[in-house]
């Protein structure tokens, strides 16, 4: 069935999407009298909104009329695993303990502590990693926080001549960026098959290299299965072997990171552990490491201590890479979701998100050219273009897939259900596929035309971007 789809749209006379701010609605100014601060460090007013409730709760709910979530339909962004994030952690996580001041003592803090060691360890457990540290905030932190371990672990071995790090031509672009920005040179390397190719790998390592970075299942969901000889290849020219973690929703509870050969991983916990997604941040991406690189973790750290928990500095730590223990908040909704969900929960997870990837792939009418695929594939809109499909699918109730990128496949449509979907939503998506794959060329080049937003002039918003709010007035 075809789902007929309009989103809200509060606009002005001239039909601009409008929803003016708060302050703009109304707002008076309040005379501050007798402040206990000193004179120059307060004001003689402020002003501040004044609304009524049922003002303030309309505008917050009108203005996420005009956006489209998890919770408005499904959300196959492929390599983003835009999981449902269940209400139950959200709850655990605004319980009035969980506001604790990061700078409060360890032994009036014993049940934070306590919970995020077990966080540690779950991680630990679920990657195979001997220790992980909570503290990066997104999983491209995660990936800084990484590189920067190996490049501590090669200046402690007094190995000063590694100055490149390597990655497949089919990397998330955060890998080479992290790399970048740690100072290393980015070495790329062609896929053949779409999985590495061992010839371009062990010509691209040697003694200049710093770490090689890889996600398995890759980014065309496609599992490296040379994985073991790719680890050899790797630990020979004597670097450790990254893993991004952001595909690890594919393999929970079935293979683990650390077994595969490894070193250092970070996780992506509003990937595969259902927490928000920060748009850039507040996240977490937490990283796992081997034994021989945990002196190098970030300070502080969460260890057993005489009968409780406590905070401590690795022997060698990179120092910091977040304020306090990271981001403690969204830290507690992945503790939830593990514990919820079990061993048992966790391995429902990879099965169903591999099931849900493959039969949605099954009813599609595109063609999708690497396979075997397990929690996502990239299918390919041949001869139409890839964001022209997607703007239409947006009119048909259903938010797009990634498209263009990897770009191995032409056109690619990178589509990840998650095991969030019921087979009901995963037709429906079908659906909005193959109808915006069938459409006449005007209606995909002018869609969407029932979202809010409407097709941008991609043009304009290149040469003059508007990056910050203004009032249509000015
Ligand atoms: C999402 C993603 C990243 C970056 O993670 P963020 O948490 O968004 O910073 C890195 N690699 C891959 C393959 C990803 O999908």
């Amino acid at each position: 069935m075809t789902i007929h789809y309009d989103q809200a749209r509060w606009s002005d006379a001239e039909d601009d999407i409008y929803e003016p701010l708060l302050p703009e609605k109304s707002q008076q100014t309040v005379a501050v009298e007798d402040s206990p601060l000193p004179d120059d460090l307060t004001r003689d007013s402020v002003t501040l909104p004044d609304l009524s409730e049922p003002e303030l709760s309309r505008h917050y709910v009108r203005l996420s009329q005009h956006t489209y979530g998890v919770e408005s339909g499904p959300y196959p962004l492929g390599s983003c695993t835009m999981k449902y994030n269940p209400p139950f952690a959200e709850e655990v996580a605004s319980v009035d303990d969980a506001f604790v001041h990061p700078d409060r003592s360890a032994a009036s803090t014993q049940g934070t502590l306590a919970l995020l060691y077990r966080l540690q360890e779950y991680l630990a457990e679920i990657g195979g990693m001997d220790a992980v540290t909570l503290q990066p905030p997104a999983g491209a932190a995660g990936e800084f926080t990484g590189i920067r371990i190996a490049a501590a672990y090669h200046e402690a071995n007094g190995d000063h001549e590694r100055t490149e790090v390597v990655v497949p031509d089919t990397a998330h672009g955060t890998n080479p960026a992290s790399a970048a920005v740690a100072g290393y040179d980015v070495v790329e390397i062609p896929s053949e098959d779409g999985r590495v190719d061992l010839d371009a790998l062990e010509a691209a390592v040697g003694d200049t290299t710093a770490a090689f970075m890889l996600t398995n299942p890759n980014t065309l969901g496609v599992f490296e299965r040379d994985i073991e000889a790719i680890a050899e290849i790797v630990h020979d020219a004597g670097a450790p072997l990254y893993y991004d973690g952001a595909n690890l929703n594919a393999l929970l509870g079935r293979v683990r990171p650390g077994d595969m050969g490894f070193d250092i991983m970070h996780y992506n916990v509003h990937k595969t552990f259902g927490t928000p997604h920060g748009g850039g941040g507040p996240g977490a991406g937490p990283v796992g490491v081997v034994s021989d690189l945990v002196e190098f973790l970030p300070d502080p750290h969460v260890r057993q201590s005489d009968g409780g928990f406590e905070l401590y500095t690795p022997e060698r730590s990179i120092g910091k890479v977040h304020g306090f223990s990271g981001n403690w908040l969204v830290l507690i909704k992945a503790y939830a979701y593990i514990a919820r969900l079990g061993e048992e929960g966790l391995l429902d997870t990879s099965a169903k998100a591999v099931l849900n990837a493959n039969y949605l792939a099954s009813q599609l009418d595109l063609d999708v050219p690497y396979e075997p695929f397990h929690h996502e594939f990239v299918a390919s809109a041949d001869d139409l273009d890839a964001s022209d499909l997607a703007k239409r699918m947006l009119d048909l109730g259903v938010h797009p897939p990634t498209t263009k990128w990897p770009d191995i496949v032409d056109e690619a449509l990178m589509t990840e259900p998650t095991e969030s979907e019921s087979k009901r939503t995963l037709d429906q998506l079908a659906d909005a596929f193959n109808t915006a794959a069938d459409e006449d060329e005007e209606i995909l080049e002018s869609a969407p035309n029932r979202t809010t937003a409407r097709r941008i002039d991609q043009t304009s918003a290149a040469r003059n971007p508007r990056l910050s709010w203004q009032a249509l007035d000015d």
